[in-house]
């Protein structure tokens, strides 16, 4: 049973057995959080670790059958784990229900999972779950396996035949408006591309932090039949093509996951090239569908998909990036491997995205892999040198990136194109490679500093020579950020030669920062052809 307390942002939990139980496992001990912010109100039972695992035990072996927690509506972010509460800015709430479930674990029952909740929201408030909204008091039996985020309050669910939504009031007018007719249009566009409608209506939850604070973020996750995004930011505030871009972008990547991601699972996490690239790729199409941008801010996105690519390669293959921790290669290169797989088939069209998918993902209930994908595009005609090509490419590592994807895609007759330097966006990130390189190497491994406007700020590090008070940087060997590769090649040749680096601020002066270490080499800049 879940209600709220008599303080407004406490909530209670109670376990209601139809035996006395003496020790109950939670599911996920999700880094043990619980201890700091849980409280069990039944006498005699405490919150214990075993092992790994987070357990609530009873002194007494006699146990109960009832036990109560409470604990506040705590939304801080969990290290890998989804996060306990959402809050909206009418300060509702959803809850994710993984953190709640627990199994019998005193020998008695062992194993026995609780897996039904009875919901008792405040006064009048709705509960949605799973694509349908109850009204009052709900009990939500047949919880997923990964469990799901139950939504508890007053907004009003925007209901459509292809999903319910949970839009947050707080955000900006244009979101909720943009969101409303999106999300069932890409759903829609999914249902029929996949050729699989979703076995429930989606619920979507979207929360907006009102909290004024600079830029634009915006993240999301998925869950079997849920998406779940937030954002964040004064940049929100205003509709713009960027905004339209990145918000449209979320959705779509997002909700491809409920077909690519929870209705078909993949079986190992090293090959999330495919689940999330292909997100990447379906939304670019699905930005173009929607005319938010033209075949240019396609190539624009392929474009830099491409160099993101290249230069997350340097240190090793695509197969080990998770081993180096950078995530960030599944999305750039997988966005990449998606265009290639479209552009290798003999019907190029983006049609033929789904068509490779709808063969990829095979019949219900079954978990694809690699190996699926290499079949499915030899199914749509891709010929077997070209695919051997790509398997080689994932698993190899590439002493000149750049140079290995301008064969992968000579070996579908595709020519890159080589610009002299990066497009004016992409060439910032690169004066912020070389900051991070001289801080992170004159810092013993730390830094802190951010980018704002045409400067970079740095933090002051007392152990930290060079960095000993905050520095507003607006050049980096006479170039500014506008001009970031340019910064970067001379930077490059500096620390080559084991020169420190020319630091420029804002406001005249310089400070010269020793370079010890060689920057990596940059990759050459890469363009994908429009058309
Ligand atoms: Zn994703």
């Amino acid at each position: 049973v879940l209600a709220p307390t008599d303080s407004s942002d406490r909530w209670r939990a109670t376990y209601v057995f139809d035996h006395h139980v003496s020790r109950l496992r939670f599911e996920r001990p999700a880094g043990f959080y619980r201890e700091g912010v849980w409280d069990v109100v039944t006498p005699g039972w405490s919150l214990e670790r075993d092992g790994a695992l987070q357990v609530l035990v009873a002194s007494e072996s006699a146990g109960a059958r009832r036990v109560t927690v409470e604990f506040p509506v705590y939304t801080k972010t969990l290290q890998k784990e989804y996060e306990f509460f959402v809050a909206f800015s009418d300060d509702s709430v959803a809850v994710y229900t993984g953190h709640l479930s627990v199994f019998i674990n005193d020998g008695s029952d062992d194993g026995e999972v609780v897996r039904a909740l009875d919901v008792v929201p405040p006064d009048g408030a709705n509960v949605v779950v799973r694509g349908v909204v109850g009204i009052g008091r709900t009990v939500v039996s047949d919880l997923p396996d990964d469990g799901t985020y139950l939504y508890i309050g007053g907004i009003l669910p925007v209901e459509t035949d292809a999903m319910v939504a949970i839009l947050d009031p707080g955000a900006p007018s244009w979101l909720i408006d943009q969101l409303s007719t999106s999300v069932p249009t890409v759903m829609a566009t999914y249902a029929t591309g996949f050729g699989e409608a979703l076995p429930t209506r989606p619920t979507v939850l979207f929360n907006f932090d009102t909290a004024a604070t600079s830029g634009l973020s915006s993240g999301g996750g998925t869950l079997t039949g849920l998406i779940q995004m937030s954002a964040s930011g004064d940049g929100w505030r205003t509709e713009t093509p960027r905004t339209r871009e990145q918000l449209l972008g979320l959705v779509a990547h997002e909700a491809a996951h409920l077909w690519n991601g929870q209705l078909h699972e993949y079986e190992d996490p090293a090959d999330s090239w495919m689940h999330e690239g292909s997100a990447d790729a379906f939304a670019g199409n699905a930005l173009c569908a929607a005319g938010v941008i033209d075949k240019a801010g396609l190539a624009a996105r392929r474009t830099r998909a491409l160099n993101e690519c290249a230069q997350g390669l340097i240190e090793g293959s695509l197969d080990t990036s998770a081993d180096r921790g950078q995530f960030r290669n599944f999305y750039s290169c997988g966005e990449v491997i998606a265009a290639w797989s479209v552009a290798a088939q003999p019907d190029g069209t983006e049609e033929a995205l789904f068509g490779l998918w709808r063969a990829v993902l095979g019949p219900p209930g079954h978990r694809y892999n690699r190996h699926a994908y290499f079949h499915a595009l030899s199914t749509r005609g891709v010929e077997a040198v070209a695919i051997d090509a790509l398997r080689q490419f994932i698993g190899m590592s590439h002493t000149d990136p750049s140079a290995a994807l301008v064969a992968l895609f000579k070996a579908i007759h595709v020519d890159l194109l080589r610009p002299q330097r990066p497009a004016p966006g992409d060439r910032p990130p690169l004066a912020v490679l070389v900051m991070r390189h001289l801080m992170s190497t004159s810092c013993q491994g730390r830094m802190s500093f951010s980018v704002d406007g045409p400067r970079l700020r740095t933090s002051a590090i007392q152990a930290c020579a060079p960095f000993r008070t905050a520095l507003s940087v607006a050049t980096i060997e006479d170039y500014g950020l506008r001009d970031g590769d340019r910064a970067f090649d001379a930077a490059h040749e500096m620390c080559a030669a084991r020169q420190p680096v020319r630091l420029g601020l804002e406001g005249g002066g310089e400070v010269a920062v020793p370079c010890l270490v060689p920057l990596a080499t940059r990759p050459d800049v890469l363009g994908y052809p429009e058309g």
